[in-house]
């Protein structure tokens, strides 16, 4: 049954939501039936079976509710952290937090949603990062260099 969704392609629910991205514009689904918001994108409500699925824009703000250090050789970039953020409209997504030592994320910490954008084999991919909101969550002058 699952493998249908998950095999989808084309203007799938994730290319929706990576061509928001592109746009600079961080949107989730909600569901118009149980108001429930929803991540990862997909085709039907994961709280009741719905299917009318609204892209809404949300705040970016959320908390770490879990991290974890990944370790790495330093000439690869060093060790990184990966960390589940649950969003303020409640769904929880696996991202990095980042300007700040991967050891030093905390749990509870009030992160602020930044859009990235990150090139791998199969092309660019709009990526969703974190930053501590206490660090100037109002005006994110350095948005990850290498533009250009
Ligand atoms: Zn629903």
């Amino acid at each position: 049954m699952q493998s249908a969704v998950d095999t989808f392609q084309g203007d799938g629910p994730d290319r929706e939501f990576q061509n928001y991205l592109g746009r600079g514009e961080f949107r989730l689904q909600q569901c118009q039936a149980c108001n429930e918001f929803i991540f990862y994108p997909r085709v039907l409500c994961p709280h009741c079976g719905g299917f009318d699925l609204q892209w809404r824009l949300v705040s970016g703000d959320g908390v770490v509710y879990s991290t974890t250090v990944v370790r790495r050789r330093e000439e690869k970039g060093g060790p990184y952290n990966v960390a589940i953020i649950e969003l303020a409209e409640g769904p929880r997504m696996m991202s990095r937090v980042e300007g700040i030592a991967a050891d030093k994320v905390a749990i509870g910490s009030a992160v602020k949603a930044r859009i990235a954008t990150e090139s791998d084999p199969q092309g660019e991919r709009h990526i969703v990062l974190f930053d501590l909101a206490e660090a100037g969550s109002s005006g994110v002058t350095n948005a990850g260099g290498g533009a250009g």
